[in-house]
């Protein structure tokens, strides 16, 4: 018997000796079997989760070990192609892992991202952030530790968050920002509706004007005018006190973007998102040149291609991936560690279109990043939390991490069983439409 083994066995044996429960004692047999050099677990099953519990498709993908009870779980969830992900990593990351250790994160991702030969999109990377995160889960519940101590531990208790005020009129995004300060909250976005246009983060009210199309109508350069005059309604009426943060959500034209940004500098603005497409990334220089307008980018991410430049010229002050799209905990881990090396901060997408799996891996990054800016917060529904137990808490506007081991989050298959993907009257199984100028244009979502 080698003295491992032998060091496992009188560990164990003292466990029962303390009269610890079973469940103690499975816990307590995975911490001494990572700690005393035990072979290290094998991947003997990979099962994707699909549900639907508020509104919004969600993946997450399951990882099963050969040690009882031991797994993980990892966000793997693009709602606009939920689809498209589960055999991707059923069928393409499964037979390439099967029986692996699951102790090699990092050789395991390069391996994984490498084995498409082409690579960076949005589907393969979400498939390949459910496998990188359901190994972190998997390392923490091993160690008995939350990923965060993982990761060197916290730099801050909580992650200061924002929220989403909107409304169709001015006074409604003032009346429900003003109930989230109230609430705690510090730092809150608005958008508000373009009449008769299907403004981004809004509803739309009144009557569309004449188009040469029956599609959902926008028309930029007045979206554009009314939202910098909500900009400065919003600082007039809710003070200094609060931080204005506003999702221009790629929908001007590159010139106007940067007179909107310009245009935006007297507000003080936390900072304007998305005030490009990545594929007009060259205007951020003329961004810079004209004003000190804070900027986030990168929701839309995928390739080292995007944020790379941008960070190391300086060029944003909040880098804002998509944490799945990117590939999971361990290549966002690194955006950030790059990042701070040029004085940007973190931003990372957290809306409904993110598992709680997801969101527990964004405060993680949160908390052991020094260069943190700020977390975007969409609130858990009962029937989310029904099917994730354990998600992230909010108090008074401050995101919380679980201190249980891994990311402390368990999920009920039943739960998550009875709340399916829900194909809409449209048949696009989660897809969005289309958005078109007057003249029938189709325009950025
Ligand atoms: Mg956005």
């Amino acid at each position: 018997m080698s003295i491992q083994r032998r060091h496992f066995l009188k560990t164990i044996a003292g466990a029962g000796v303390l009269g610890v429960t079973p469940r103690c004692l499975q816990a307590q047999e995975r911490v001494t079997r990572a700690t005393c050099g035990m072979p290290a677990p094998r991947i003997k099953d990979i099962s994707v989760i699909e549900c639907q519990p508020a509104g919004v498709r969600l993946t997450v993908v399951k990882i099963t070990t050969d040690q009882d009870g031991l797994y993980g779980y990892g966000c793997a969830t693009f709602t606009q192609r939920a689809d498209l992900v589960k055999p991707a990593a059923e069928k393409y990351l499964k037979p390439f892992l099967l029986n692996h250790t699951t102790d090699r994160i990092e050789d395991i991702w390069q391996s994984c991202y490498d084995s498409s030969y082409w690579k960076n999109g949005p589907v393969l990377n979400n498939a390949l952030s459910g496998i990188d995160q359901a190994l972190w889960d998997i390392k923490g519940r091993q160690a008995g530790m939350p990923v965060y101590q993982l990761a060197g531990g916290k730099c801050r208790e909580a992650a200061d968050t924002y929220t989403h005020a909107d409304g169709a009129e001015f006074q409604e995004v003032i009346d429900n920002a003003k109930r989230y300060m109230e609430q705690g909250f510090r730092n809150v976005r608005v958008q508000v509706g373009v009449p008769g246009m299907a403004g981004y983060g809004a509803r739309r009210s009144g009557i569309s004007p004449k188009a040469l199309h029956n599609k959902p109508l926008f028309e930029p350069a007045y979206y554009m005018r009314r939202a910098l005059k909500l900009l400065e309604v919003c600082r007039e009426q809710l003070g200094d006190e609060v931080e204005l943060l506003h999702d221009m959500h790629e929908r001007l034209l590159p010139n106007q973007a940067v007179q909107f940004c310009k245009d935006a500098e007297k507000f003080k603005m936390f900072f304007l998102e998305d005030p490009l497409s990545p594929e007009d990334l060259g205007y951020f220089r003329q961004i810079r040149q004209n004003c000190a307008t804070p900027i986030a980018m990168g929701e839309l991410f995928n390739s080292p291609h995007e944020w790379q430049p941008l960070i190391a010229e300086r060029l944003i002050d909040y880098i804002r991936v998509h944490v799945s799209q990117a590939g999971g905990f361990t290549p966002a881990r690194k955006i950030a560690i790059l990042a701070e090396q040029y004085g940007v901060r973190t931003a990372w997408h957290g809306p409904g279109d993110v598992s709680p799996v997801g969101h527990m891996a964004n405060v993680t990054l949160d908390l052991v990043s020094y260069n943190f800016g700020i977390q975007e917060y969409s609130p858990f529904n009962e029937r989310t939390q029904e099917i994730f137990h354990g998600c992230p808490e909010m108090k008074d506007g401050y995101l919380w991490v679980s201190e249980q081991p891994g990311w402390g989050i368990e999920i009920d298959e039943k739960a998550a069983a009875k709340a399916p993907f829900v194909s809409g009257p449209d048949n696009l199984n989660g897809g969005w439409g289309e958005i078109r100028k007057r003249d029938g244009t189709v325009i950025k979502q």
